[in-house]
């Protein structure tokens, strides 16, 4: 899967900061200091709201390892999505 997703988004309410994600991609995942995943964009910003993937700090974002990441949340707290809006998961 190359370059379908387009958004992904983490639910902090739904995250219980198990890591998994950032085990996984460290590049584009992290914890804060309340330990929820952020998500780490350009220009050093971090926040776990809705994220276009060209916003990222990562230059060129891996579908695969995000999707792996998102599947790897016990949760499910992490949302991905097509450029069209379609929720790709969970
Ligand atoms: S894997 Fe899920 S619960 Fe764990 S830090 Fe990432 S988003 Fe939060």
């Amino acid at each position: 899967m190359a370059g379908k997703i387009k958004y992904l988004m983490v639910d902090r309410e739904l995250c219980i900061g198990a890591a998994s994600c950032v085990a996984l991609y460290p590049e584009v995942f992290a914890l804060d200091d309340e330990n929820k995943a952020v998500i780490l964009k350009k220009d050093g910003i971090k926040d776990s709201g809705k994220t276009d993937v060209d916003m990222l700090e990562v230059s060129a974002v891996d579908d695969d390892t995000l999707m792996l990441a998102a599947q790897s949340c016990p949760t499910l707290a992490i949302y991905l999505y097509e450029e069209d809006g379609t929720q790709v998961y969970p």
